[in-house]
């Protein structure tokens, strides 16, 4: 995915959050000069020992009351999130409740994950421990702004890192409003947030940092893989995905279709696991498209802050151009462009673009094979499961998917799609402690769940004679 140009707008020192409903300004923040992300990243190393110095148990206790403050205001920060992002006012304050309501049970959860373990034989008891890694760049997105700041940061801290965040540039000041809520109960400069585009970016990968968590576009992740090489930095790296939904025969129209429609559009099609392509039986094509078109139809288009709203708008103009060229592109190239017959979108300075459903997409189309984050989502008839199969896994990426089928038949062929998270006759979302998990170009490294709270930490193992 490539974004041409931000909706957020910089004078060179203060950054303008642009509502992209309205065009309205939102807030400002003072944006950090090169030199000040190094001096963030000066502080938060000699921060560090002081804060490694402490326990894990002690580290969660330092950031305990952080979750509730949040919660209570929930409300206040949710309008905040769509003002700021777009999306419709009750996903916003979820957003804002997902990442505070279980607040004390992951930090538990993280620490568990991290405490010393010993390993014993005949001959050596070994403790494996789980220490720091020192100063974490930590780099997030703004379609999730609140939650993938939070996915990121607390393991970070909680594993004994010191941490320098920067948001996006569309979103400064829900991601500066979560790290307040962090620093206030933090010792100073434990967390550091700067602000900026990809120049502050640059810069903070390019510092003394010794680990760099990312969550952004696959483009964005092959700079930072390189920059980090020099260094050998650790990174970690959540990308860019194009989702498939495979509809198979057995499948339950009605409940795939429903899926579809909500897992294509939500949030604008602006989330990194929307359903983006879709591979359907030649039996089931018509009907499923159908029942597809006539979901879509019941999504309201418009300002998130207004009753009723199911879909806002795009996060800017550039990527709603990104958009509407791969829907265009495809129509020229024979696609039937289906736009949902639902409400218009609204007129004004909003980014706003209606569902839209492609069928006859081919593989020789762009759509097919490169991140849209809009509002589409493409449809090609199959006649086999291993078409259906070897279509889903022909694209760079491998982060979600979701099979619709004869349980039987749709577990099989789960297993064969190159993707780190399948949903069978259902959405992608694992069990409680399973990881966040890309495969192919979607991802290095992952997290959440143990294994995934261990890879913010160095690995050790320190070993003795019985
Ligand atoms: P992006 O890659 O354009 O930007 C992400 C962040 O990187 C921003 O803070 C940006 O300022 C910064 N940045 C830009 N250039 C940089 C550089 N050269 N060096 C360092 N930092 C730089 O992504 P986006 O448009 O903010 O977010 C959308 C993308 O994020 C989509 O591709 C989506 O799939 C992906 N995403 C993935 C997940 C996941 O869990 N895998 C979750 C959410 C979003």
């Amino acid at each position: 995915m490539t974004i041409a140009t931000t909706s957020a707008t910089s004078t060179g020192t203060t950054l303008d959050s642009i509502n992209p409903a309205t065009g309205e300004v939102v807030g400002s923040v003072s944006v950090s000069t090169p030199d000040e992300v190094r001096a963030a990243v000066a502080k938060a190393r000699a921060a560090q020992p002081a804060w490694e110095a402490l326990s894990l148990d002690e580290r969660v206790e330092k950031l305990l009351s952080a979750g509730p403050a949040l919660l209570d205001r929930a409300d206040e920060l949710g309008e905040l999130l769509c003002r700021e992002m777009g999306k419709p006012l009750a996903e916003a304050t979820g957003e804002v409740r997902a990442c505070a309501s279980n607040w004390e049970t992951e930090l538990r959860e993280i620490a568990d994950a991290l405490k010393p373990q010993v390993v014993e034989d005949e001959h050596t008891r070994s403790t494996v421990y789980r220490d720091p890694l020192g100063v974490c760049a930590a780099i997030t997105p703004w379609n999730f702004p609140m939650l993938m700041p939070h996915w990121l940061l607390l393991p970070a801290l909680i594993a004994g890192n010191t941490v320098v965040f920067k948001p996006s540039e569309e979103t400064p000041l829900i991601g500066q409003a979560y790290a307040d809520a962090l620093s206030a109960v933090l010792p100073e400069d434990v967390l550091i947030t700067v602000h900026g585009a990809d120049e502050q970016g640059k810069a903070l990968v390019a510092s003394e940092v010794d680990l760099i968590v990312f969550t952004g576009s696959r483009e964005v992740g092959k700079k930072i893989m390189a920059e980090a090489a020099g260094g050998l930095k650790r990174v970690l790296l959540e990308l860019g995905g194009k989702d498939p939904l495979l509809v198979l025969e057995g499948a339950d129209l009605d409940a795939a279709a429903t899926f579809a429609a909500r897992n294509a559009f939500r949030n604008a099609g602006q989330v990194c696991v929307s359903t983006e392509r879709i591979y359907v039986s030649d039996k089931l094509h018509d009907d499923f498209v159908a029942k597809l078109r006539a979901e879509s139809a019941k999504l309201v288009v418009g300002d998130g802050m207004a009753e009723g709203t199911a879909i806002g708008p795009m996060i800017n103009a550039g990527q709603r151009d990104h958009v509407l060229r791969q829907i265009n592109q495809a129509g020229t190239d024979g696609a039937t462009v289906i736009v949902a017959d639902g409400s218009e979108a609204p007129a004004g300075e909003g980014n706003f673009v209606r569902p839209t459903i492609l069928t006859g997409v081919t593989h020789a189309m762009e759509v097919a094979m490169e991140e849209s984050f809009g509002p589409v989502v493409t449809v090609t008839k199959v006649t086999t499961d291993d078409e259906a199969v070897v279509l889903a896994n022909d694209t760079p990426y491998g982060l979600g998917a979701a099979v619709f089928g004869d349980p039987e038949r749709a577990k099989r062929a789960a297993r064969r799609i190159k993707a780190g998270m399948v949903g069978i006759n259902k959405g992608l979302g694992g069990a409680s402690g399973t990881p966040w998990v890309g495969m192919k170009q979607s991802g290095i490294g992952f997290h959440s769940g143990p294994e995934g709270h261990r890879q913010f930490a160095q690995v050790r193992v320190v070993s003795e004679a019985k």
